[in-house]
């Protein structure tokens, strides 16, 4: 739930751009609170347009919808700067939320009592907390491993597409540890080390790694099956940030020369109704990489670009 402080932070930003007609881009879990938003929209004597199209990641930006509609700043709340050139100006309201991990920490420490090395990893909603979870896990004994985002430079911070603020010590590390709410974020990385989750929703340390492990599994047995199918349709998304057009192509070549039937398709968000009437056996993934994880939805096999290699 967003907080009056959130408000008066995120209208600083938009009086800062002088804007008068906003076009508004709000996560799935602050739908909630659109009434509340339009309120302080209308008493600061800004029009605001909501777009109500499910947005997962900064990847997803609206902002073709917000010229369309005469929008003249275009504000994306709950992710950081992704690197899409937008069309109209832009602002990003991270919607950071002070928490006290290390609260957990203290009442769970037996669950990292194995790990001596560990790296942390959260979402950019808690990046500003890495430190002083750092700092309290050093005074526990711990060797703790920080890296940056590339894209965002934020430290610990991962995406469910990219997780290059831990790449660079996951060799060095006995365990990752994600804090934050879900798993969403730290179950899209495969390694062979243990990831144990500080989870502010429970209250509790959870180990993760057996989701983990079970889905490279299904996903090692998508890739066996469609080396047996046929039909293939490689999909490619309109979504600024997810639009991976030279991909697609490629992946469509590639399996052109192992003898299948490729067709290439385009959604903006890609439904199971879409393919309705379409004979497709595996559908190659080319814009999120997490769609992947949605095939039991499709009732089909699913894909990504880079396991088309294996086919
Ligand atoms: S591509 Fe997917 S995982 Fe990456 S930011 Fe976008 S929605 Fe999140």
């Amino acid at each position: 739930m967003l907080k009056k402080q959130h408000m008066e932070e995120m209208f600083r930003l938009i009086r800062e751009n002088s804007a008068k007609r906003v076009f508004v881009q709000v996560p799935e879990g602050l739908k909630t609170d659109i009434y509340a938003f339009a309120a302080f929209f209308a008493e600061n004597g800004v029009d605001a347009i909501f777009s109500v199209e499910p947005c997962f990641g900064a990847c997803d930006l609206r902002d073709r919808d917000a010229k369309l509609l005469g929008c003249d700043l275009l504000v994306h709340i709950g992710h950081a700067d992704f690197g899409v050139k937008p069309d109209v100006k832009t602002i990003y309201y991270e919607l950071r939320i002070d928490f006290d991990f290390t609260q957990i920490i203290e009442e769970n420490k037996q669950a990292l009592d194995r790990y001596k090395k560990i790296g942390l990893m959260t979402t950019v909603q808690f990046v500003h907390e890495a430190e002083r979870i750092k700092a309290f896990l050093e005074n526990m004994g711990k060797e703790v491993f920080l890296g940056k985002n590339k894209k965002s430079g934020y430290p610990a911070h991962v995406l469910g597409c990219d997780y290059t603020a831990v790449s660079e010590f996951i060799d060095d590390v006995d365990c990752l540890l994600y804090f934050g709410s879900g798993a969403f974020h730290p179950s899209g990385i495969l390694i062979q080390k243990p990831i144990l989750s500080v989870d502010m929703g429970s209250g509790r340390i959870t180990d993760i790694s057996e989701n983990v492990r079970k889905l490279a599994i299904k996903r090692e047995l998508s890739i066996e099956k469609a080396r047996g199918m046929t039909n293939f349709a490689v999909y490619v998304s309109t979504k600024p940030g997810q639009m991976h057009t030279k991909a697609a192509m490629n992946a469509k070549r590639m399996l052109e020369e192992k003898g299948k039937h490729v067709v290439l398709i385009s959604a903006d968000m890609l439904t199971p109704e879409k393919l309705i009437g379409m004979k497709v056996d595996v559908i190659v993934n080319t814009a999120c990489p997490r769609i992947r994880e949605d095939a039991g939805l499709f009732g089909k096999i699913i894909l990504n670009y880079e396991d088309v290699k294996r086919i």
